[in-house]
């Protein structure tokens, strides 16, 4: 059965989305630790980030580094922390959040309730700030 990464990519189920090419999906995490947490996932449905070949593992950095800038010039943070879980949706995916400080970066935190409008705001803006 198609992960739910995959169905959010192929349009089955609604997302925030905030870039895509060929290869690679990133959208807004639905329970954000922070304004701008974005979720980049390979489109190609693998389990664990590392047994993406050597190639795809690269170029999905690469997209992440692109989607992270533009999450810097719309949420006012000290930098994007990055995480990799995966213990809840088995699709490769990385975890883009603006922190300030360490405690930000805590998956016990609670997370933000935000209104669809506010999600929907927050993912144009990142989208416009893409290079
Ligand atoms: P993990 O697999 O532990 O990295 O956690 C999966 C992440 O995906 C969690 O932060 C969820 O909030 C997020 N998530 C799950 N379903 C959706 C969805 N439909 N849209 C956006 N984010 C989601």
């Amino acid at each position: 059965m198609a992960s739910i990464f995959t169905r959010i990519i192929q349009g089955e189920i609604p997302c925030y989305k905030v870039a895509e090419d060929d290869r690679f999906f990133a959208f807004l995490d639905i329970n954000p630790l922070a304004k701008g947490h974005c979720l980049v996932v390979p489109k190609k449905e693998v389990d664990y980030l590392f047994d993406l070949d050597d190639e795809l593992f690269a170029a999905f950095h690469l997209f992440s580094k692109k989607v992270a800038r533009a999450i810097e010039k719309t949420v006012p943070c000290a930098r994007i922390g990055t995480a990799v879980i995966g213990l809840e949706v088995p699709h490769a995916h990385i975890h883009l959040v603006p922190i300030n400080g360490l405690g930000d970066l805590n998956f016990a935190n609670p997370k933000l309730k935000l209104t669809p409008d506010e999600f929907a705001k927050i993912a144009a803006s990142i989208a416009s700030h893409l290079d």
